[in-house]
Order: C-alpha cells, then structure tokens, then sequence
C-alpha cells in the first residue's frame, strides 16, 4: 500500500493522481491509418525498451506515490516479448489493485488464459468497424474474424469487464455506429472516442473528425446512466452494456485527469498532449520515486487540442493509446 505521505498525491491542480498507462513497446501487428505510418516505422532496439525489471522498479515507486490502476499498452501489447512476465510483476507489486491491458484483440485467443493467470483482469479491445472490408482498409491489412475471435476468447476467459473502444472516423466508420453499440447486448462496454490530432498521423485524422455528438444521433434510444472515469454513458434500453462517449477534443477532460504514462523508452509524461517527459531510467529508489514525485506535481494544467495539434511530438504508439 502507499505510505501515509504519499497516499493522496495530487498534482498542483489537486488532482488525485491514481492511474498509470504504461507503453510496453512500439510495435504492431496492425498499421490503423490515425495512429501508424503505413511504412518507415522505426524499431528501437532492444536496449532502449524498458526491461521487465526496469519496469517493476517502476511500478513500485508509481505505487508507493498513490498509484493504484495501472494499464499495459501500447503499440500493441500482446507482440512484446515477456508481456506476461509484465503483467505478473505489475500485478504483484503492493498497492497495484487493478492491472489491465489494452490490445487489438488479434493475439487474446493466443494470450487470454496466461494474462488471467498474471492477474489481468479487465481488457480494452480496439474495433472500430464490423464491417470486413472497413476493418481491413483502416487497420491495412487486419483480419475482422481474428479480432472477433479475440473478443469471443476474451468472453470465454471470463474477462470483466470487456470494454470495446472505436474511434469514430468521418467518412469511414459513421455506418458502424449501430452496429458496434449492438454488441452491448453480450454485456460488452462499447466506448466511442473522438479522434485526436497526434503523431505523424495529425494531419489525416484532423480531415476526418467526427464529434461524438454523432453517436447520440444515431441512437436517439440511448438513455444516459452516468460517468465512468472519462466516459459519458448511455445505454440502450434494457441492454446490459453501457454506450460511453469520450471526447478528448470537443470536451476536454484534463480537469479530472487522474493519469500519467511511461512510454515504451522510459519517458514519464504527465500529460499524453504536451512536450514535458522526464527520462526515468538509471534511476533507483528515492531518487526514482522522488522524480517521479516531481513530475506528477508538475503535470500540465491541460491540453491545448482545440488548437488543432497535440504539443507532443510522438505517436501514440510510443506513448501508449
Ligand atoms: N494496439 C492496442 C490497441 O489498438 O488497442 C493498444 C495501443 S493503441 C495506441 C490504444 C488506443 O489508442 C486504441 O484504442 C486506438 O484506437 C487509440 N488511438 C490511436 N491513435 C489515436 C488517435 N489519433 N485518436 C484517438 N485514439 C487513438
Ligand atoms: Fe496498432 Fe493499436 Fe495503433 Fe492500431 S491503434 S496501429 S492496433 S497500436
């Protein structure tokens, strides 16, 4: 558990600061035209990726400042090498309640039962269409049925909550609203999520904004229920799942941000939009945990997205989405 000291870190702002999404690498199996570019991604090498046991060192010191939830991701988790190894060591460390993973789906058939066994509990799944040929042309070349199948195993290891997120894409994916919010009926969270303007890929996904007040129109049924984390939810009558919209650019939620990141390189971000990082590695004990201490203090006040760019100059895949 947290020390008395540290058990309520909040940031200058007075946010509680609980949650840390860590990038485990910057590979993928998919190439989705708003987070990679279709050629020329580079690979770091080995060295530069943070070693499992960089990783427990710095899961512990994020535990012993308040952190509690913390989430594996991406570029795509479930390619690195010792993912499970991961899991287990995040989800040991005292004070960590909650480890989750956030994955395309395609390698949870393969994965699902050594994640259980690592103490992964709740998985996000990336879909943003169910239609086979929209799949394919926004991921470049991904498979549907593979990523249903991850779903359907991720069911059937008994994963819970499921939470599927789609991103909305103007000209692209409006068709599949309906359809996605129909996989409510399995008891899956499905959560719309605008598209941001970051990385490489800025510019083709500020031609293809979509506010999220598309979904509302598309399913004038949805009765709200309430707020989960940065979620709005809404459900359609009578279905066990939830409908969430999340709206990083038309509502910006930074007033009740509660999270930090660690990229893939070992860069601490208290923010997923602006240039602050602050490089962790060769750091040990209290001068690790007092780094880290300094730079959730120092979080920004809050992104400037409606600007039209991110200020932060990586991908998201080396961030971790
Ligand atoms: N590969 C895993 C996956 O796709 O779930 C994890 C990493 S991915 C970067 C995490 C999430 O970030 C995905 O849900 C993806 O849709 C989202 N994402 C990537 N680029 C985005 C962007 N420009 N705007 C909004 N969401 C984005
Ligand atoms: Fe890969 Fe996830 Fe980015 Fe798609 S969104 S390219 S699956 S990291």
């Amino acid at each position: 558990m947290p020390n008395n000291d540290t058990q309520h870190m909040k940031d200058r702002f007075g946010r509680e600061i609980t949650y840390m999404r860590l990038s485990i690498t910057d590979l993928c199996n998919l190439r989705c035209q708003y987070c990679m570019p279709e050629e020329g991604v580079t690979k770091l090498r080995h060295d530069d990726i943070l070693s499992v046991e960089e990783i427990a060192e710095i899961t512990a010191a994020a535990a012993q400042l308040g952190i509690t939830k913390v989430r594996i991701t991406g570029g795509e988790p479930l390619v690195r090498r010792g993912v499970i190894e991961i899991c287990e060591a995040v989800s040991a460390t005292p004070g960590i309640r909650e480890t989750c993973l956030t994955t395309n789906g395609i390698l949870i058939p393969q994965y699902a039962q050594s994640l259980r066994e690592a103490g992964v509990k709740r998985l996000n799944i990336s879909l943003d269409s169910l239609n086979p040929d929209t799949y394919r042309s926004i991921t470049r070349g991904g498979e549907l049925s593979e990523a249903l199948a991850g779903i359907d195993a991720a069911i059937a290891y008994g994963f819970n909550p499921i939470k599927v997120n789609a991103v909305l894409i103007g000209g692209v994916n409006d068709h599949d609203i309906v359809s996605l919010a129909a996989l409510t009926i399995q008891g899956i969270h499905v959560r719309f999520i605008e598209l941001m303007p970051i990385g490489g890929t800025s510019q083709w996904a500020g031609e293809r904004f979509l506010n999220d007040s598309a979904v509302l129109s598309a399913l004038p049924q949805l009765e709200p229920v309430g707020v989960d984390g940065v979620a709005r939810t809404y459900r359609l009558p009578g279905i066990p799942g939830t409908v969430g919209l999340i709206s990083p650019v038309s509502s910006h939620f930074c007033p009740s941000c509660n999270r930090i990141r660690v990229t893939s390189d070992g860069k601490l971000k208290p923010c997923l939009h602006s240039p602050e990082e602050l490089n962790l590695r060769g750091l040990h004990g209290e001068e690790l945990t007092a780094a880290m201490r300094s730079a959730i203090l120092d979080k920004p006040q809050r992104h400037h997205l409606d600007s039209g760019y991110s200020r932060s100059s990586r991908s998201m895949t080396s961030t971790g989405g």
